[in-house]
């Protein structure tokens, strides 16, 4: 049993080194796009002025949300996914706009299979290990069957928009058992604080599209982890005046840490 299990690990690696090698050679060309930065939306500035019919061709993969703080946002295999806060999953009309996204196409650079039970914090451990560098972007693909999966999202707000920590309060939280999906994600890094946030940021769609929202815990059954290396970022600011007016000095960063978990 060890020696199996060691062999797994060791080809684990090679697959690793081996995609790790492909990607430094170019063939991987990912880029992420993102619309807006988090401490704008942090501010509650939650109108954009790209659709989804304009972001679609930045991505086929990613997450965010939609004007008005409508509900969060998936795209998986170039699908985009509204999940209202009352739970409701629906294709998303491609001409609602969006505050804030992260899109990118999809190339995984690894592929590793996770066979063992694990909570959230031991899949983001692993996943620690995982990533060559803590230095750049990842897109993060976990499909496969999650025995619990804690998800939330948010009410649709009202000008004057409050800020980001007040429209959280009124969120749903939604507790799914047993379920098989996929979490959509990306890991940015540190010095990227502002614009977006450290670490790991996923939402989450049920393979028969009725269940997701942002994730804020799970238990993992057995998944395979697609991991695509990001080494160029396209940020697109908005023209609003909202935008050009907010004060985004402040540092929000622990703020952030209570929003996203
Ligand atoms: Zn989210």
């Amino acid at each position: 049993m060890k020696v199996i299990r060691s062999i797994c690990i060791l080809l684990t690696a090679c697959l690793i080194i081996f995609f790790s090698q492909c990607s430094c050679a170019g063939e991987n060309k990912s880029v992420l796009f993102q619309v807006s930065t988090l401490n704008a939306l942090f501010e509650g500035i939650y109108d954009g002025e790209i659709t989804f019919q304009e972001l679609a061709h930045y991505g086929d993969f990613g997450i965010g949300t939609f004007n008005a703080l409508d509900g969060e946002m998936v795209v998986l295999d170039g699908n985009f996914y509204q999940v209202r806060v009352d739970g409701e999953v629906l294709p998303v009309d491609p001409f609602t706009k969006t505050p804030f996204a992260m899109v990118t196409f999809f190339y995984p650079d690894a592929i590793i299979p996770f066979d063992e039970p694990a909570d959230y914090d031991r899949l983001l451990f692993y996943l620690d290990t995982l990533l060559p560098t803590e230095n750049i972007f990842y897109a993060i693909k976990v499909k496969g069957t999650f025995s619990f999966l804690k998800a939330r999202s948010v009410p649709r707000q009202k000008r004057p928009y409050p800020p980001l920590v007040q429209a959280i309060a009124e969120q749903s939280i939604f507790e799914f058992n047993n379920v098989q999906g996929t979490m959509v994600g990306f890991f940015c890094p540190v010095y990227i604080q502002g614009l977006n946030m450290a670490g790991y940021h996923f939402h989450f769609i049920s393979e028969d599209t009725m269940m997701g929202g942002h994730v804020l815990d799970c238990q993992i059954d057995s998944v395979h982890i697609e991991i695509s290396f990001i080494h160029e970022l396209s940020l697109i600011l908005p023209k609003t005046e909202d935008f050009y007016r907010v004060n985004l000095v402040q540092d929000n960063e622990k703020e952030l840490e209570k929003v996203e978990r």
